[in-house]
C-alpha cells in the first residue's frame, strides 16, 4: 500500500506532464450505474475537443463494483488513468488526490452521477481560452432536488459568503475549469479541511462564472448523505471564517453587561422593595442555565476550532492509495 508522505512535498505534475491539454478530474463513490454513461458522454466530448485529453478516475474506497468497471475502462482505453483510495476519505479529499494527478494544461472538475453535464464543458474551455484562470459553473436551478436540500443550500452559500473574510461565490459545486497555474497552487496547500471551492476563491486570478440548469442525477442515490453535507458546512465555515469565534466574544460582552443589570436591579429589590417574589429560586436558576449555555456555546466553538488546530498538527496523509493505473507518480510524492 502506498500512502502520501506529506502533502507539502507534494511536487507538481507540471514538468513531467507530457503533452495533456485537458484533464478531466472525477471523484467516484458507489457510482456503479453511472459509469458507463459518464465514460460515453465524455468520450463523444473529447473528440470534438481541440486538444488531448486524459480521464483521471478517483475512487473514492467504494464499494460497489466501481472499481472493476474503471479497471476495465482503463484496460481498454489507456488515456483513462485511476486512482483508487485505500477506503472512504470522502469527496473533497479524493478531488484533491486527483488534482494531484493530474497532469493537464487545464483540470476540469466534475461529479460522476451527470449533474454535471459534460456538454457544459466547451463553455467552460471557451472562457479559459479567452484568459480565464477559473471558470466555475454557477446553478441558477436545481432540477428533483429537495425542497430541504435545495433551501439549506440556499441559505448555506449565503451564510458562508457573508462570514467569509473573501468572496466565494454562491451557488456553486466543485463542477469547474481550472488553469494548471491554480492547480499547481491548491496541489501545494498543506492544509486538511479542505473546502476546494473556497481555497478556489482564495487563490484569486481571473474567475468567471457560466450558469447551469442543474439536472438531476443519472442514475443511484445521492452519495453525500446529511451527516457528510454537514460536516463540509461547518468545516467550509471554520477554514475561512474567524466570525464564530467573535460570536463567543460577543455573547460573553452580552452576558457580561446583563449580569451587571441583574446586579443593579437586584440590589434595588433588595433595598427599595425587599417583598418582591422576583427574588428567589427562579431567578437563580435562571441565571445559572443562562450563563451555564453561553458558557457552553463558547467552548463549544471554541472546541471547534481546537480540534481544527489538532487535525492539522497532526500531520496524517491526505489520503492513502491503494491502486493506481497509469498515472504518472511524482517522483517526491510517495512513501512505500
Ligand atoms: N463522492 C465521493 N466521495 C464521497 C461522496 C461522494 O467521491 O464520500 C462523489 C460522488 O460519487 C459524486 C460526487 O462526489 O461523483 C458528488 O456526490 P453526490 O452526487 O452524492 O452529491 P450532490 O450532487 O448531491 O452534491
Ligand atoms: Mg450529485
Amino acid at each position: 500500500m502506498t500512502s502520501f508522505s506529506s502533502p507539502s512535498s507534494i511536487a507538481s505534475n507540471s514538468d513531467q506532464t507530457g503533452n495533456v491539454t485537458y484533464s478531466f478530474v472525477i471523484p467516484i463513490y458507489n457510482e456503479e450505474e453511472n459509469i458507463a454513461e459518464l465514460y460515453q458522454r465524455l468520450q463523444a466530448l473529447i473528440k470534438t475537443l481541440d486538444g488531448s485529453a486524459e480521464l483521471i478516475l478517483v475512487d473514492d474506497g467504494s464499494c460497489d463494483r466501481t472499481l472493476p468497471l474503471i479497471r476495465q475502462l482503463h484496460q481498454d482505453d489507456p488515456t483513462v488513468r485511476y486512482v483508487s483510495l485505500a477506503r472512504n476519505f470522502g469527496h473533497q479529499i479524493a478531488l484533491t488526490a486527483g488534482l494531484q494527478f493530474a497532469t493537464g494544461q487545464a483540470i476540469i472538475v466534475m461529479d460522476a452521477d451527470l449533474q454535471d453535464p459534460p456538454e457544459v464543458v466547451p463553455d467552460l474551455i471557451q472562457q479559459w481560452q479567452q484568459g480565464y484562470q477559473v471558470v466555475y459553473a454557477q446553478r441558477i436551478s436545481r432540477q428533483r432536488e429537495g425542497i430541504i436540500k435545495r433551501l439549506t443550500a440556499y441559505l448555506f452559500y449565503r451564510f458562508l459568503q457573508q462570514l467569509s473574510d473573501i468572496h466565494i461565490p454562491t451557488d456553486t459545486g466543485d463542477f469547474c475549469l481550472m488553469d494548471r497555474q491554480v492547480v499547481d497552487l491548491l496541489n501545494q496547500m498543506p492544509e486538511r479541511n479542505r473546502y476546494i471551492r473556497g481555497l478556489r476563491a482564495w487563490v484569486g486570478f481571473r474567475q468567471t462564472a457560466i450558469t447551469l440548469h442543474r439536472p438531476p442525477r443519472f442514475a443511484g442515490d445521492v452519495k453525500y448523505t446529511f451527516h457528510k453535507s454537514l460536516t463540509l458546512a461547518l468545516s467550509s465555515i471554520m477554514a475561512f471564517s474567524k466570525v464564530p469565534l467573535r460570536l463567543a466574544t460577543y455573547l460573553g460582552l452580552f452576558a457580561s453587561a446583563l449580569a451587571v443589570f441583574m446586579m443593579f436591579l437586584t440590589l434595588y429589590w433588595r433595598f427599595f422593595n425587599p417583598s418582591s417574589q422576583l427574588i428567589g429560586y427562579t431567578m437563580i436558576t435562571m441565571a445559572i442555565f443562562f450563563l451555564g449555555a453561553v458558557q457552553l456555546i463558547c467552548l463549544g466553538i471554541l472546541g471547534e476550532y481546537v480540534g481544527q488546530i489538532y487535525e492539522e498538527i497532526k500531520g496524517r496523509p491526505l489520503y492513502t492509495v491503494k491502486e493506481i493505473g497509469n498515472v504518472p507518480s511524482p517522483q517526491t510524492t510517495y512513501s512505500q
